[in-house]
């Protein structure tokens, strides 16, 4: 009885315990979506307008009071209010001391002004205490309580206790806070909801440059070429055919790609004897988008896969069978079973769907549900271990069915080499450095190199 009792009493809202009145200078979207939010977790809510006139969309628990009014009710204001409009704020100053003000502003562009909006705020009401927040959270999102994608809120300020304040608020309206530190995080949290994809820019580009530059070199080889000098149209290779080609070199580029940067790491490294000497900037950048690179690899991948799945239905495939077989029965023979094509040709399939098979276990456990758990070293089998593995029987994959053509000087159309040569360069690159880095006379010197071994140590003992 004793037990049901207590356990009872921790399932019942602490009515006791009454939220303070929070003060929302801005009866705008955003003070409203935030005002409503805040009733619906107990707070009282006082709105500071330069008109004191309720209107229907203004929740009917909250008080419209005028600025001064308003502010001298609670110890948190919330400025809903641009930037461009703060000035008004100085006439305040004197009533505004001491309090929490709390910037959830955003602006138009990365680095609009010379100092952050909530530093310009706290040099306008130097008596008061500045915490940024809230701005990477939508209107639309507090009002219609979709905020899957939005739960985690920024927050920074100089004053503790007033950060603090302000994270109880967050943490009161079921969100999570996050301390970026002191106000000098602000200019950063405000450029944040204004990136477009950031990790995203650079294999989008990368891919996007890719794919044209091959899609042109294979309708230079497939499509012009056999015109110019055999006058035939092979124009309809457009939809299937070097999409089909493009994407698969595309996906074991790209899949490479994201194994490259790894193996230069290690290079300079090694050439360095330390760890503790900063990567160039660029190789920074792209290790931090190898992910996504691999995803839009995998996407590519994907692709081809469904391309290949339609081959049998089309009609051009469907002619080329049919006028074989009729060919044979008109010269009254069949020809014997090639076993060594059998050989590749189930081979070249076997090598594609295992690569397949670990390219999409190598998405999915790069999903953050799936990678939180998974401890520290699962993760890095996966993405290393298995990653590998993929590129090898992705390479093995195109060196099985492009290798034909590699020794046949019929496929050097305009001395160009076939486009599936050009797609072996990176992975092989790749694969033949990590091989020569597994070697004992390196690995060894470069594990200890990533354990903090120094060749020349800048500070001894
Ligand atoms: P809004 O709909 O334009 O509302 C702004 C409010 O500011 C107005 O309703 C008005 O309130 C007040 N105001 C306008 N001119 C003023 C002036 N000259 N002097 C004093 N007050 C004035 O803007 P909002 O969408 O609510 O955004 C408010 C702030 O939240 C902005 O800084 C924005 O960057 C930030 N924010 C918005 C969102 C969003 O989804 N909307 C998300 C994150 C952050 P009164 O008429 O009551 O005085």
């Amino acid at each position: 009885m004793t037990k049901n009792s207590s356990n009872t009493m921790a399932l019942t809202p602490n009515t006791s315990n009454k939220k303070e009145t929070v003060c929302i200078f801005g009866t705008g979207d955003f003070g409203r979506a935030l005002a409503h939010k805040m009733i619906q977790s107990g707070y009282r809510v006082v709105f500071g307008s330069r008109s004191t006139q309720t209107s229907s969309l203004i929740p009917k628990d909250a008080e419209v009071l005028s600025h001064a009014e308003a502010a001298q009710k609670a110890a948190i204001i919330i400025i809903a209010i641009q930037r461009q409009h703060y000035n008004f704020l100085t006439s305040l100053a004197e009533i505004l001391r001491g309090k929490v003000l709390v910037d959830i502003s955003n602006n138009l562009k990365i680095n609009q002004y010379p100092e952050s909006n909530a530093e310009y705020l706290a040099q306008l009401v130097p008596g008061a205490k500045v915490v940024k927040a809230f701005n990477t959270v939508s209107a639309w999102a507090l009002q219609s309580g979709t905020l899957d994608a939005s739960r985690q809120v920024f927050v920074c300020g100089d004053d503790m206790e007033a950060k603090q304040m302000v994270m109880d608020i967050v943490r009161a309206l079921g969100l999570t806070p996050l301390d970026q530190g002191s106000l000098l995080a602000a200019q950063e949290i405000e450029n944040y909801p204004l990136q477009l994809f950031p990790m995203w820019k650079f294999p989008i580009f990368l891919s996007l440059s890719l794919t044209a530059f091959f899609f042109f070199y294979c309708l230079a080889l497939d499509v012009i070429y056999p015109y110019v000098y055999e006058k035939k149209d092979f124009s309809f290779f457009i939809a299937i055919s070097i999409p089909n080609k493009v994407c698969p070199i595309l996906a074991l580029i790209l899949l490479a790609l994201v194994y490259l940067p790894g193996v230069l790491a290690a290079i300079i490294q090694l050439y360095r004897g330390t760890k503790y000497r900063r990567f160039p900037d660029w190789l920074d950048k792209w290790m931090l988008c190898r992910k996504q690179l691999g995803l839009v690899a995998l996407a590519f991948a994907s692709v081809h896969v469904l391309y290949t799945l339609v081959i049998p239905i089309r009609s051009f495939v469907r002619w080329r069978v049919s006028s074989y077989t009729i060919s044979q029965a008109l010269n009254n023979k069949t020809a014997p079973l090639d076993n060594t094509n059998a050989w590749l040709s189930d081979s070249y399939l076997a090598l594609g769907i295992l690569g397949f098979f670990l390219f999409v276990l190598l998405g999915i456990t790069s999903l953050p549900s799936v990678s939180n758990n998974v401890n520290w070293r699962e993760f890095r089998f996966v993405q290393s271990k298995l990653g590998y593995l993929t590129l090898i029987l992705c390479t093995a994959h195109t060196l099985v069915y492009g290798g034909k053509w590699f020794l046949n000087p019929s496929s050097y159309k305009w001395y160009l080499p076939h486009a599936y040569m050009l797609s072996l360069i990176v992975p092989c690159t790749v694969l033949v450095v990590k091989f020569v880095l597994i070697f004992p006379c390196l690995d060894k010197p470069l594990t200890q190199i990533r354990q903090g071994w120094e060749r020349n140590p800048q500070y001894s003992e």
